[in-house]
């Protein structure tokens, strides 16, 4: 009797315990009013290339008649959806997106790889857009090839160092390198090699090589490097006024790793202002305000403190966006060439 009493209490307290532990690491890794000093100032003009951000790589640019997107991850299933169940698309979601954002302007989505928090909207909106067109790896192309209703005419195989003119853009895919890989994330390099059935597993979203892209429209350049990975001295010829950069796990790699990341990247491309992507806890709907990665997952706080320090130290200005605000990137950018 008094020996079950103690099985009891002690399996009681382990519960008690495992529950607290999890509650505290599904908590945000920290608090954006943290970082209030480097919130963009609201500076919306109908001129020039706006952009506007959704979270995870999610980059949406504008220019009043035409737009780029990239990745366009939308759906965000909750974490719980992630691991019990196989992840689709919010249909519905996305129509509401569509017409919202009247994403039928979109001249083509940019995915920078085949991971389910970039490409799982990608076959939903491919057949919801039919004019767009898909640009990313095979891996990619081959998710988008899973809905019946994707054109062949509508997918581009991104060839490293390949231009493609679209619209007023000039998008130029860079061959580059995933974060490294984490115990739930270890399939880099790995393909998909054919079309991927849906819904799937998140694990079959296979990685499929890494881009990043350089957007050029009128003057203005911008490169948009999703993951915290790089392929050493890729990006020495490429210069950009505007550098968004995916800070995601920056701070649980080595100190030589961050700084050879920060200047293989920060350095070498030298912008007037870089952005910080991929901080956001994507478990969380889009209809709830952005915040950071939860404990288990990352410490955002901690690699966006890193990237401030590197760019502040190089007199780049750090600007974060954190809603879905409208980003004028023409006003913001002293850094138009004259
Ligand atoms: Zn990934």
């Amino acid at each position: 009797m008094k020996l079950g009493k103690i099985i009891v209490t002690t399996i009681l307290i382990m519960v008690v315990i495992l529950g607290g532990m999890g509650t505290y690491l599904r908590q945000p890794s920290g608090q954006l009013r943290d970082f209030d000093a480097w919130q963009a100032k609201s500076n919306t003009s109908a001129e020039g290339l706006n952009v506007r951000f959704f979270g995870v790589s999610t980059l949406l640019f504008d220019n009043g008649q035409e737009q780029i997107l990239i990745d366009g991850f939308f759906s965000r299933p909750t974490l719980w959806q992630v691991l019990s169940s196989k992840v689709s698309s919010d249909s519905r979601l996305l129509q509401k997106f569509i017409q919202e954002e009247q994403l039928d302007q979109t001249q083509a989505i940019l995915v920078t790889h085949s991971h389910y928090d970039h490409a799982l909207d990608i076959p939903e909106l491919a057949a919801l857009l039919p004019q767009t067109q898909i640009i990313g790896s095979n891996s990619t192309l081959n998710i988008a090839r899973s809905h019946p209703e994707v054109k062949a005419s509508q997918l581009r195989r991104a060839v490293s160092g390949q231009s493609l003119r679209s619209g007023q853009f000039k998008v130029t895919p860079l061959a580059s390198a995933h974060t490294p890989p984490t115990p739930v994330n270890d399939d880099l390099g790995e393909e998909i090699t054919i079309p991927l059935k849906l819904p799937a597993k998140f694990s079959e979203f296979k990685e499929g090589g890494s881009f990043d892209y350089l957007i050029e429209h009128d003057r203005q350049r911008i490169l948009v490097k999703a993951s915290t990975g790089f392929i050493p001295g890729q990006l020495k010829d490429v210069q950009a006024d505007i550098l968004f950069l995916g800070i995601a796990q920056l701070s649980r790699q080595p100190e030589d790793y961050q700084k050879s990341y920060l200047q293989q990247t920060l350095a070498m491309v030298k912008p007037k202002i870089v952005i910080p992507i991929h901080w956001d806890d994507f478990f969380q709907p889009l209809d709830q305000p952005l915040q950071f990665l939860p404990r288990f997952a990352d410490n955002a706080p901690e690699s966006m403190r890193i990237l401030i320090k590197a760019a502040e130290a190089q007199q780049i200005q750090v600007v974060l966006l954190s809603n879905s605000q409208p980003y004028n990137l023409l006003k913001s950018a002293s850094s138009q060439v004259p």
